[in-house]
């Protein structure tokens, strides 16, 4: 396994900001990391999972602990029941190529989100009217407080809106079936191209950015429709800045802070608060200390989520 001490982790996060964490674990394989878990828990050090960083806003200042990088557990098998199984660190991206290729429908959703395995059922990603609770069929998880690993079935998950069951700081996903319908690999295809081709039109290219910034607070109000209504495509702090293609993705022009890009969140959510009297709920994950102020951009529920 590669281990390293004081390791930068911005060129882990897809927004490219990051200071350095104290160790950065790769495990190769799904045996590997169940180990390293249970070391790290014997000896009460902290830790932190990721996949590809991409829902990720990392503090400038790093993460006093160990990162464990699942990027390296990539195995994918189509099993004989039709089910696809994919270790956490497997690309979506790849997995849906895969996926066509073999004449598995199902993944044409996930070709241009850039995550893994672990992340996107973490997140329950989605996109073009799907997500991943449409396809999964299990998941191999540890819990690190009993250090059992558990397979978990859709109807443990409660799958809802960019969220599920599991808890991050405790749980970890290992691998996951997906149940996936087969069908013409051409027409697979012809879908999953239909969908890159939308994303190249709508949405900014060439800067460092982690997606969404913000969840839509109810189905039919796009966080990006409200933000672009707001007006807040020309807000900037520092080095981020809100992109001018999709006013719910923030761009790090170069060398953004993780201090910038929160101040910056504030005020978007602060724009739309002051027009339709709606909050705003992050969708990203954060990683680091960042003070109490800074976490109230993250202490409130999209109007869904309130009435549950
Ligand atoms: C250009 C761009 C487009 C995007 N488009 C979409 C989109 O259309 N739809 C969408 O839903 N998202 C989208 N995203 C966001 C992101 O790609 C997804 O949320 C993705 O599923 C995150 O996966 P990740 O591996 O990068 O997770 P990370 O960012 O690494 O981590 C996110 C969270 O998941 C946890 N996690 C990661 N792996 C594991 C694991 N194995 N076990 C337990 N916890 C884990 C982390 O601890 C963290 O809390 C986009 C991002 C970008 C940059």
């Amino acid at each position: 396994m590669e281990d390293v001490q004081n390791a930068p982790l911005a060129r882990f996060s897809t927004l490219k900001i990051g200071g350095d964490a104290d160790r950065l674990c790769h495990p190769q394989s799904v045996d590997e990391l169940v180990t390293l878990v249970a070391e790290l828990k014997k000896n009460n050090q902290p830790w932190y999972v990721i996949g590809g960083g991409s829902n990720l806003l990392i503090a400038s200042d790093g993460y006093r602990g160990t990162v464990i990088r699942t990027t390296q557990m990539t195995n994918i098998h189509i099993l004989e029941s039709g089910l696809l199984e994919a270790e956490a660190g497997a690309r979506l991206p790849h997995l849906a190529k895969h996926a066509a290729q073999k004449g598995l429908a199902g993944l044409e959703f996930a070709v241009g989100i850039p995550g893994t395995v672990g992340g996107a059922v973490i997140m329950n990603a989605g996109a073009h009217g799907s997500s991943i609770s449409a396809i999964f069929d299990s998941a191999l998880v540890l819990d690190s407080q009993t250090g059992i690993v558990t397979e978990m079935r859709s109807e443990d998950m409660a799958f809802q809106y960019r969220r599920c069951a599991l808890d991050p700081a405790r749980h970890v996903v290992l691998s996951a079936k997906f149940n996936m319908p087969s069908d013409i690999p051409e027409e697979i295809e012809k879908r999953t191209r239909h969908n890159e081709e939308y994303r190249f039109k709508t949405q900014p290219l060439g800067f460092p950015n982690a997606g969404s910034t913000f969840k839509n607070p109810l189905p039919d109000k796009a966080a990006g429709f409200l933000l672009d209504q707001a007006g807040v495509k020309d807000l900037k702090q520092g080095n981020a800045a809100v992109s001018s293609v999709h006013a719910n993705f923030i761009v790090n022009l170069g060398g953004a802070t993780s201090d910038e890009v929160i101040a910056l969140m504030k005020q978007m959510q602060e724009r739309v608060r002051d027009k339709f009297k709606l909050d705003l709920v992050p969708e990203w994950k954060t990683m680091g200390k960042f003070t109490d102020e800074q976490m109230s951009v993250w202490h409130k529920k999209t109007a869904v989520e309130n009435k549950q």
